[in-house]
């Protein structure tokens, strides 16, 4: 079975690593989609912000975190006294997962499957960047990284022991509810820095 390991090259800055993916087939997502979405962000970023899967936006401009989840995001940063250009955003799955309705895309969740075989990109980005805060949105980004019984409802905003920066914490996705992600998603990303 193939994954994303079979696409890594073996140097791996940001953009060796972002030019690989473009190529990447190492999970049948490619098929669909329009094109990888890769993270973004600089290299000596202090925060690393981790989502599910790129939306229809984000497949379409081939950037993370355009569409109106971003938009939600953006505010939950400026919230937080920060600038997006500070933060590098990515997604546990670089390629858009969706079922048509009608003529409308609509997002589908990616299975246990499509997340092992593209986590090799998300762990080579963490290698890269060695954040000191890592902040896992939603439920798939949480659970990809800390395990299947995380559960971000008991765990929201606390910090959490692992391996991949000092700092590691999980909060809902911006796209889940908007009432409340940009409160809590600004309050999660000061925490990070206080
Ligand atoms: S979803 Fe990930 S593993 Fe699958 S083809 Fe896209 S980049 Fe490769």
């Amino acid at each position: 079975m193939t994954s994303a390991a079979d696409f890594v090259p073996n140097r791996k800055t940001l953009p060796t690593l972002r030019k690989a993916a473009a190529g990447c087939h190492g999970c049948d997502l490619y098929k669909d989609a329009t094109q990888t979405v890769f993270g973004e962000g600089p290299e000596d970023a202090r925060i690393v912000m981790v989502g599910e899967q790129p939306g229809d936006r984000e497949d379409v401009a081939g950037r993370p975190f355009v569409g109106p989840a971003g938009a939600l995001l953006d505010r939950a940063i400026e919230e937080a006294s920060l600038a997006r250009d500070d933060i590098y955003l990515t997604n546990v799955v670089k390629h858009f997962k969706f079922v048509m309705r009608g003529k409308r895309r609509i997002h589908k969740k990616p299975d246990l499957e499509e997340i092992r075989a593209c986590i090799p990109w998300l762990d080579a980005e963490l290698a890269r960047i060695e954040p000191k805060a890592l902040v896992l949105m939603g439920a798939t980004a949480a659970q990809a990284i800390l395990g299947r019984s995380f559960r971000v409802t008991h765990h929201r905003g606390e910090f959490l022991d692992s391996p991949l920066a000092p700092l590691v914490t999980a909060t809902v996705h911006p796209s889940s509810d908007p009432s409340v992600t940009h409160r809590r998603g600004a309050t999660v990303i000061v925490r990070c820095f206080r």
